[in-house]
């Protein structure tokens, strides 16, 4: 039996509370033990006190004394699309020139590029790329990261995104949750009925049988699938298994959020443009609105998502980074969480409890892990700040000093 006893944490951010997301006031107690500790057997946490109580029954574990620093659970990154290859630099460069969306597709850039890539790398060269990702996302404190297809766009390429998410698991450490996100933009060699026909008859129960993911999510926008367009693929996926997800409302309103509460989603994403009509059936339903800062703040656009109206209506808020090429290049959640406080206006503890149990919470994974309570996963960060608000607040700068998966270390700054 391997056991590891942290101590000496100015702040042990437990964020032990009910088990089940949190809401309204709740989002802003983290349940903080000052000079806190844990011990730690066999992965998974047996007890969260006083370091001086925790010391008590160290025994013969490994000790790793956090010398006064904030220890928070491993962030869960609940919206990311972790798997592509090669990036999307002359796009970045064209929009900082002004040039429009309509004008960097027609310069052969825009996701059509990614896919293109994608498409030509090898399965093995693809593991490769998403291992340097997956590996960006420890050095930021993040523990587990949803992570969806959608660079494919054919059978087979989806299948191979998704079949690059379950090789990852056994060579990296950052535990993913993959998502099955076909309908994610129409391919230029298709009709968008004939692509629809492809998703609903041929993708979805491939992916079902070959058990590559455990949601189903799509791209619900004008010009890509509309209301019923998208209802008919999540409704195939929920019939075959799946839990679902949606990018919804995020340039355009368009029932989005009023779609996934219909259909008994698990997540609504984005919500950029959801009104108080959809924040009440996201409510009724029980939805979690995933909010994806990133990407308003990285097109360089400046409407965000109703947050205090969400969290006032009683939301389970969970923030994410929407990490992808195009809209949003970061797997930074410490970056999400500034946002998230400058310009959504939620305060420092609420940002952390969206992305930590509340998004553990919408992942199907709130028993395991998101917060460091006894009979949880061992999966923590350590940052090198006192207070837990200094995350939000020193922006643009790396803080983290050691990540924990299943109290092992995966990564330190300088290296394991
Ligand atoms: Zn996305």
């Amino acid at each position: 039996m391997r056991s590891l006893a942290v101590l000496h944490a100015s702040q042990l951010v437990t964020l032990d509370g009910p088990k089940r997301p949190r809401v309204g006031a709740e989002m802003s107690e983290l349940a903080i033990i000052r000079d806190g500790g844990m011990l730690i057997r066999d992965g998974k946490i047996e007890s969260v006190g006083p370091s001086d109580e925790i010391e008590k029954n160290v025994g013969d574990a490994e000790i790793s004394d956090a010398r006064g620093r904030v220890v928070i659970p491993g962030f869960v990154d609940a919206h990311t699309h972790l798997v592509f290859a090669g990036n999307r630099l002359d796009d970045f460069e064209r929009r900082a020139r002004g040039e429009t969306y309509e004008q960097i597709a027609k310069a052969g850039g825009g996701i059509w590029s990614t896919v293109e890539k994608t498409r030509a790398a090898s399965e093995p060269d693809l593991l490769l790329q998403a291992k340097k990702h997956a590996n960006w996302f420890l050095r930021c404190g993040t523990t587990t990261a949803e992570a969806k297809s959608g660079y494919g766009l054919t059978v087979e390429d989806e299948l191979k995104i998704l079949r690059v998410m379950r090789q990852l698991k056994d060579r990296v450490a950052l535990e993913i949750v993959p998502t099955f996100l076909g309908a994610h933009a129409v391919p230029r060699e298709r009709s968008l009925d004939a692509y629809l026909d492809v998703v609903v008859t041929e993708m979805l129960p491939r992916v079902t049988q070959q058990k590559l993911a455990e949601f189903c999510d799509v791209f619900s926008e004008r010009g890509y699938f509309n209301i019923d367009q998208s209802r008919k693929i999540l409704s195939t996926a929920k019939k075959l298994g799946l839990s679902l997800r949606g990018h919804v409302d995020q340039l355009t309103k368009s029932g989005g959020a009023q779609l996934m509460a219909e259909m008994g989603a698990t997540t609504a994403d984005h919500l950029e443009q959801t009104d108080e009509q959809g924040i009440a059936a996201l409510k009724r339903a029980k939805v979690q609105p995933v909010l994806l800062p990133g990407a308003v703040y990285a097109l360089g656009l400046s409407r965000y998502p109703r947050t205090r109206e969400m969290i006032k209506a009683g939301l389970a808020v969970v923030l994410a980074t929407d990490f992808n090429p195009g809209s949003s290049p970061t797997p930074s959640m410490p970056m999400v969480l500034s946002l998230a406080c400058t310009q959504m206006k939620m305060s420092p503890a609420e940002a952390i409890t969206a992305s930590s149990v509340n998004a553990a919470y919408c992942l199907n994974r709130g028993d395991k892990i998101g917060s460091l309570e006894p009979g949880k996963l061992a999966n923590f960060a350590i940052f090198d700040c006192e207070d837990y608000r200094e995350l939000a607040y020193w922006f643009g700068m790396p803080q983290t000093h050691s990540v924990y998966i299943k109290g092992e270390c995966v990564s330190k700054s300088g290296g394991v």
